[in-house]
């Protein structure tokens, strides 16, 4: 029986393992079909704080892996197929075994929708995007495509303009999904150009590995051409990984958590965290600006909190608090402080209270 199971090994996943190990709750992380999440198909990460030059996404990830493992983290290939959240202990399947645990912390993350092109997938992180925000400062002053017709499309498409010489969206249809005010800001916007029924047939150049142009083809008359550019973002929208907890975790009509505050879901004992949660801009970055609810470093607190106000815990806060008491007692005679009073250190009083509230408290918070 494990205390808790994070589903994911992205930033989220594995920053909520860094947190959940030093509380010493010996987290288990299902690293999933995507070991690292999305930060380990791009190259460089410019906005994460301390590296002033930036660092490749793949080393940040791998870094964060150990530093959990330093903790006492565990990592187990594979992704998990089943969830049981009807009844405690939790019970998931990875990978056709069965693992129970007592908490859970979902942080599956959110896979950016693409058009399924070869090109488009071999030249991901290297002039193909699905991150404006993430990629948009690598191009400035250059030619800039986005793809799609919605809001995200015209978000993405204004905010490139901030970097690129021009932005061209490209849409398949005549008609915009877009909202009226978004769609009128980019319109008005003369740095953007609009190609409507246009349809995407190949991102150039995959040989030299990296992007010189895309092949595009009217919808309407056929007609195929090349045009020049050298950033490529899809904002055709994302797909939460949340199908294995369909009918138990509450979601938005997407499939993103609907967070219950602090992290939490609609089921005491299953917490969120990172790109899963719905509402907000996407990428580490804002995850880590976002307020409370769904930084990956408040899952520990809340989990720890859930943990101690649960009954099946209480034996194991009985040998905490007698490790405390050891240590502790000995720091008590040091100070002065009679042992056999009931003054005890500040450590050994929170740890009384806890066990004072877990003999009234009987449900699971
Ligand atoms: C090309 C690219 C470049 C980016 N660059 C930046 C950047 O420079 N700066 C920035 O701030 N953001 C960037 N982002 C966005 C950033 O990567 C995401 O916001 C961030 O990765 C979200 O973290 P996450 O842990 O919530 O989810 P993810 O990184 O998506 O991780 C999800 C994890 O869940 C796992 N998983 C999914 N389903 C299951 C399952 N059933 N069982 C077990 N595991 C499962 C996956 O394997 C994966 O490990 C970029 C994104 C992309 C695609």
């Amino acid at each position: 029986m494990r205390d808790v199971v994070i589903v994911g090994s992205g930033c989220a996943g594995n920053t909520a393992a860094i947190y959940a190990a030093r509380a010493n709750l010996k987290p288990l992380v299902v690293q999933g079909h995507e070991a690292g999440g999305q930060l380990s198909l791009t190259t460089l990460v410019e906005n994460f704080p301390g590296f002033p030059e930036g660092i490749n996404g793949p080393d940040l990830i791998a870094n964060m892996k150990k530093q959990a493992e330093n903790f006492g983290a565990e990592f187990l290939h594979g992704s998990l197929l089943e969830a049981d959240l009807s009844k405690r202990p939790f019970r998931l399947n990875v990978e056709d075994e069965w693992i129970e645990t007592r908490t859970l912390i979902v942080a599956s993350g959110a896979s950016a929708r693409w058009l399924g092109l070869p090109s488009e997938q071999q030249l991901i992180g290297r002039g193909v995007s699905s991150c404006a925000t993430c990629d948009g400062f690598f191009h400035r002053g250059r030619k800039i495509m986005v793809i799609g017709g919605g809001d995200s499309a015209m978000e993405e498409a204004n905010f490139l303009s901030r970097f690129g010489s021009e932005v061209t969206v490209v849409h398949r249809r005549e008609q915009f999904r877009a909202s009226k005010i978004m769609l009128d800001r980019a319109r008005n916007n003369p740095k953007i150009k609009f190609l409507t029924n246009t349809a995407v047939m190949e991102v150039l150049d995959p040989a030299n590995n990296l992007v010189s142009g895309v092949r595009l083809r009217n919808t309407e008359t056929g007609a195929i051409w090349e045009q020049e550019v050298d950033g490529f973002f899809v904002a055709i929208g994302h797909i939460p990984n949340t199908a294995v907890f369909k009918g138990q975790i509450d979601t938005d009509a997407d499939g993103y958590i609907l967070s219950k505050g602090g992290a939490k879901t609609n089921i005491p004992g299953v917490f969120h965290a990172g790109d899963i949660f719905a509402s907000g801009p996407r990428g580490w970055f804002h995850i880590r600006r976002r307020p409370r609810t769904g930084r990956p470093g408040d899952q520990p607190d809340v989990v720890r909190r859930y943990q101690t106000r649960n009954p099946h815990r209480a034996e194991q806060r009985q040998a905490h608090s007698g490790r405390l008491r050891r240590k502790h007692g000995r720091r008590g005679e040091v100070l002065g402080i009679p042992a056999r009073r009931e003054r005890l250190c500040r450590h050994e009083r929170s740890v009384r209270r806890i066990l004072r509230r877990s003999k009234t408290s009987s449900d699971y918070g």
